[in-house]
Parts: structure tokens; sequence; C-alpha cells
């Protein structure tokens, strides 16, 4: 049962599986400090989601990204990451993580074979990151990023800037990448949750910048990660540097993913409420019911999101740290 297709002719091939709403981080466009955060007997367990993305690679899903809330946060991520891994036609296993839990975890991680980590960092100063943060723990994002490397575990940035904040930021994070073998990313601010509150800073800005001061930059050929970033060569450094331009770039041409939420909600799209349960059809269906709602959800695909034109039309409500990002 697999056509993994939808009705304007992409391929689906990658899920983005938020295992907890949870965080340890209070980013101010992402979660409110008073979030109230979901009852433990709404989320899935670890074996409904392995069993999900199971039924996943049944209908051709080939990547899975593990996401949050904090997915580090949550007990077992490490297991679950076991147990994706094992399931043989998923080819690609990776984490989006604040970065600041993840030293005790690194080993575990290399062991298990995760084949990539994406660490969201706004900033390297150490106040900004507590004040965009709402935690000191900068230092811990940090050492988290060395294990990696220590590990060699692939590794991208992936930062979002704000005017007035941190936009000027780029100069110090694509540092990162000069000696390191680290892609450093900007993504666009989404009106998604309280990021809605927040202009976006367009990537072609932080882009003319960088050519300011370092010149004309080549594009990257190659794709890099699951999807829809643009990746510039700056002459003598080695890793690249990326734009996920979601609302200046719109890409939802090139859309390859569905959103599967804590509570087993399944998501065509980010930017629309609308969504199909998964969480009945695992706890009490057959895998032939899982599968089915997977491709009813593939099918249900919008051509692209309202982010630019019409907002009012954007009807998700959650947090962005409720879907995943
Ligand atoms: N805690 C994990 C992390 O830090 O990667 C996973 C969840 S977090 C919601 C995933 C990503 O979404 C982070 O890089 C975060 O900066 C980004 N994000 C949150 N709200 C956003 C928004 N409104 N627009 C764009 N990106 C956003």
């Amino acid at each position: 049962m697999t056509n993994r297709t939808d009705p304007y002719g992409r391929t689906i091939d990658y899920m983005r599986v938020s295992i907890i709403d949870r965080c340890n981080l209070r980013c101010r466009y992402c979660i409110p400090e008073d979030i109230q955060w979901l009852p433990p007997k709404e989320i899935l367990t670890l074996e409904e989601i392995a069993e999900i993305c199971r039924q996943a690679a049944a209908i051709g899903i080939r990547k899975i990204k593990i996401t949050g809330g904090e997915p580090l946060v949550r007990k077992g991520c490490l297991d679950l990451i076991h147990m994706i891994k094992s399931i043989p036609d998923i080819e690609q296993v990776t984490l989006t993580t604040n970065g600041t839990l993840l030293t005790p975890c690194a080993k575990r991680l290399s062991q298990e074979g995760l084949n990539a980590v994406n660490v969201s960092l706004d900033t390297l100063d150490r106040e900004k990151y507590a004040k965009i943060t709402g935690r000191d723990a900068l230092a811990d994002a940090l050492a988290g990023i060395a294990e990696m490397e220590k590990y060699k575990i692939p590794l991208k940035i992936n930062a979002v800037l704000q005017q007035g904040v941190n936009d000027g930021d780029w100069q110090t994070l694509i540092q990162l990448a000069k000696d390191r073998d680290i892609s450093v990313r900007f993504i666009e601010m989404m009106p998604i949750g309280h990021g809605r509150q927040f202009a976006s800073i367009s990537n072609e800005d932080i882009l003319e910048k960088i050519q300011e001061q370092y010149g004309p930059l080549e594009k990257v050929q190659k794709i890099l990660g699951n999807g829809p970033a643009a990746y510039f060569h700056i002459p003598g450094f080695r890793g690249d540097v990326g734009f996920i331009s979601a609302i200046h770039g719109k890409f939802c041409h090139a859309c390859n993913r569905i959103r599967l939420t804590a509570t087993g909600q399944l998501k065509p799209c980010l930017c629309y409420e609308d969504h199909i349960s998964l969480k009945e059809a695992v706890r009490g269906g057959s895998p032939a019911d899982v599968q089915r709602l997977l491709l009813a959800a593939i099918a249900q695909k919008p051509a692209g999101h309202c982010f630019t034109q019409n907002r009012e039309k954007i009807t998700e409500k959650k947090e962005m740290a409720q879907i995943g990002g």
C-alpha cells in the first residue's frame, strides 16, 4: 500500500515526529512561559510512535526527524531512536534539539547511528541567549555541539533572527562554519504561535549582508539535509551557509513532508489546523488502519501555506513547540 505522491505530484518521504510538547527552554517566539503542558496520557507512548514510523515506512516514508518540544527532555528518547533506526526501510533518522542536553547523550547517539543533528542556536552571546531562550544555557548548548563533533555526528546549526534582538548575530554565527564541519542555516520567522508577533527578517537581506562582507557567494548545488535549504559557500570556510526562506522564498512546490505531533495528530501542512488523528488507530486499530490514515494525510496536503498572502487563513493555533517545527 504505497502511494506517497500527493495530489500536486510531490513525493512525500519525510516525516517530522514530535515526541513531547515540553521544552527546557522558553524561546519567546516559540513557547510562552505560562504554557500548559499536555497531560502525559494524551501523549503517544514510545512504542506507539515507533509503530507509526513502521507503518510510515510501509507507505514510503524514508526519513524521520525526531523533534519536540525538546526531544531530549523525554525519557526514552534514545531508546526510541534505537527502535526507529531498526526499521529496515527507514534510511535516515535525525534529531533537532536545542543542544543543551546533548552532552550526556552523545556516545549513545553515535552508537545508535543517528544520521545527523540540527542544533537550534540563535546567538553566541550569553546574555542574548538567556534573553531569547529564557535560560542561561549557552554553555550547555556549545558543549553539546562540541560532543557531536567529537563523535563525528553530522551537524547543522539552525538560527532564527529577530529584528532588534539578534539580527546582527549572523556575523558571529557563521564563524562556526569557518574552521569546522558545521553548516549554519538561517530560518525565517514564521507566523505560527507566538511567532506571529515577530516580523520576519528576509533571508535575502542576510545573504546580501554576508556578500557585502565576503564577496559574491557561490550557490552549492548538492542537496544537504531533508529539504528546502539553499546553501552557499564562503571561500575559505569548511561548512556552508544555508537559508530556509519559508516566507520570502516560498518553497511549498518542493514540500516533501508530513508532521506527527506528540498527541498523534498527523498534519498535512504546518500552516493549517487540519489534521488526522492516528491515536485511536495505533491504540486499537490494525497496521492497515494506520497506513490508510497516513496516506489520507498525504492526499490532503494543500498546494501551499498562506503565510505571505491571506494571513487570516492561517488556521493553526498551536505553538511551534507543540508541533515540532
Ligand atoms: N527543541 C528542538 C529544537 O530546538 O530544535 C525542537 C523543536 S523547535 C520548535 C524546532 C525549531 O523551530 C527551532 O529551530 C526553533 O527555533 C524553530 N521555531 C520555533 N518557532 C518558530 C517560528 N515561529 N518560525 C520559525 N522557526 C521557529
